[in-house]
């Protein structure tokens, strides 16, 4: 199944994209996570890449497109995969139907702007693997570290309430076209995801339909 994930900054894709390749043995791709690497590890990529993502801004389609095709190729994708945050815009979507991907479900994540200001306040992520976890609504085991790799969680520096309010709106101005895009192609499916995180991995799970 070529699955992919939409919604606003803090709806929960990551968190739902990662319970979904757990149950149903297929990958995560997050764009996110490979970019924030890159950063770290100061690539090319990641040095130009750094200034967008801290404004809260997008970076250029033709870095993401070029990382996604990349990660597409590796033979883990074979039997299909979960995108998280990507595509973002409607030319990253044109480029994965130009590269035949054909997408089997999008499941777009909705939660009201006001709850999701709130919630990025207590956003914890994995700086080893880039699990994400939340202080009350979904902790991992011991509270500090992460529960698949142990390393110490970290508040993402994006998720600082005035970027999150840019990247709020980037997201309605830019990525939210594209649910008009997948509609159409009628593969879209409107999931509730205010509410605990239990509640959206049932409705998730109805709307994948597996
Ligand atoms: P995320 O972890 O998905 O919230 O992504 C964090 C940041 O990485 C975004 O705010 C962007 O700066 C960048 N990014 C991730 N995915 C994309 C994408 N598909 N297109 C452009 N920028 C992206």
């Amino acid at each position: 199944m070529k699955i992919m994930f939409l919604g606003a900054p803090g709806a929960g894709k990551g968190t739902q994209a990662d319970k979904t390749s757990a149950r149903l043995g297929i990958p995560t791709i997050s764009t996110g996570v490979i970019i924030r690497e890159a950063v770290k590890c100061g690539t090319e990529m990641g040095l130009k890449a750094k200034k967008f993502i801290e404004a809260g801004a997008l970076v250029e389609d033709s870095v993401v497109i070029g990382i996604i095709k990349e990660r597409l190729a590796k033979p883990d994708c074979e039997n299909g995969f979960i995108l998280d945050g990507f595509p973002r815009t409607v030319p990253q979507a044109e480029a994965l139907d130009e590269m035949g991907i054909a997408l089997d479900r999008v499941i777009s994540i909705e939660v009201p702007d006001e709850v999701i200001a709130e919630r990025m306040t207590g956003r914890r992520v994995c700086a080893g693997c880039g699990a994400s976890y939340h202080v009350t609504d979904n902790p991992s085991k011991d509270g500090v570290n992460c529960d698949k790799c142990n390393t110490p969680l970290t508040v993402r520096a994006d998720d600082a309430p005035e970027v999150v309010l840019s990247r709020l709106a980037v997201y309605h101005e830019t990525t939210e076209p594209l649910k008009d895009y997948y509609l159409a192609k009628g593969i879209l499916k409107i999931v509730d995801g205010n509410g605990h995180v239990d509640q959206t991995s049932r409705r998730t799970v109805e709307a994948i339909g597996k």
